[in-house]
Parts: C-alpha cells; structure tokens; sequence
C-alpha cells in the first residue's frame, strides 16, 4: 500500500465511497463532511499540491468538480456549492495529495451544512491592497 492516503484510494487498497471516475481523476465522499454530499475530487497521479499539479490533471480536476458541483444541485437539491483547494499545512491542507473539495451547500439547514466563513469581511487599506498587488505583478 501507498504511503499516501488519496493513492491508496485510487489505488483500491484503501476503501472509499467513489461517486467519480474517468481516465484522470477519482472523486469519493469526504469521512468528514462538511455538508451532506462533501466530496473530493483527486488526480489519479500524484501531486502534492496546487503548485505542483500538471495543467492537464488540474484541468481534468476541475471539470470534474464542475460535474459534481452541478449534481449537488440536480441530484442533492443543494442551493449553492464551494469549491475548497487548501495549498501547504499553512493554508490547512493535511493530506499532501492534491484535492478539490466539492462541499454543497444548503441554505437555512445546519443539520446539512456546518461551514461557516472563515473570516469577517472588512475593508482593507486602499494602499496595503495596492501594494500587495505591485509585489504580485513585480
Ligand atoms: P485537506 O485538509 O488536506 O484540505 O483535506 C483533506 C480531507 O481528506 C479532509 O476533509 C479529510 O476529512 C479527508 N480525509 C482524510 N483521510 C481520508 C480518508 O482516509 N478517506 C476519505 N474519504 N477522506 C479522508
Ligand atoms: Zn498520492
């Protein structure tokens, strides 16, 4: 067995209740949903993370999150879907193989749904935003 978790799962040594799967990725439900119908989208090659994943995986991943976002609403009745990708322990990523996280979302209904946001929004200031934006465009 893989020393990874996700390549154990799409390996088939490591159970896991796939709801997706095509040539590249794998998609099977979260053990800690967020919201009824969390799910997880992977590569079925490993990558570590968002900054390492090839073009063609990350575009296959995301087409197949788009897939399962629009059965959250069709098949689950869910009123909206977030899609999570957590980057580095920093950024609370914990299992070091990249995923999309596919969470639906249902309004008013805490028995289904327990994200919150993250942070309160606030405005920032007009000149820190600008210059976070020249270090990115350096
Ligand atoms: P991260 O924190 O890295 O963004 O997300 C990892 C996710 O993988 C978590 O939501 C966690 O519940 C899920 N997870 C961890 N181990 C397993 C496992 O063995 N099987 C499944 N299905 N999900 C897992
Ligand atoms: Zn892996």
């Amino acid at each position: 067995m893989s020393e990874c978790t996700f390549c154990s799962i799409v390996a088939g040594d490591l159970p896991s209740t796939k709801v997706y799967e095509d040539d590249r990725t794998v998609a099977f439900m979260d053990i800690n949903p967020a919201s009824r119908g969390h799910s997880l989208v992977v590569p079925k090659e490993h990558s570590v993370d968002l900054l390492e994943i090839g073009a063609d995986d990350m575009a296959a991943c995301m087409q197949t999150a788009q897939k399962l976002a629009g059965d959250a609403k069709t098949k689950l009745g869910a009123d909206g879907v977030n899609l999570l990708n957590c980057c580095g322990a920093d950024a609370w990523q914990t299992v070091f193989h990249f995923h999309i996280h596919v969470i639906p979302r249902y309004r008013d209904q805490p028995a289904k749904d327990r994200l919150r946001l993250p942070w309160t929004p606030e405005a920032g200031a007009p000149e820190e935003i600008s210059a976070a934006a020249a270090d990115l465009t350096a």
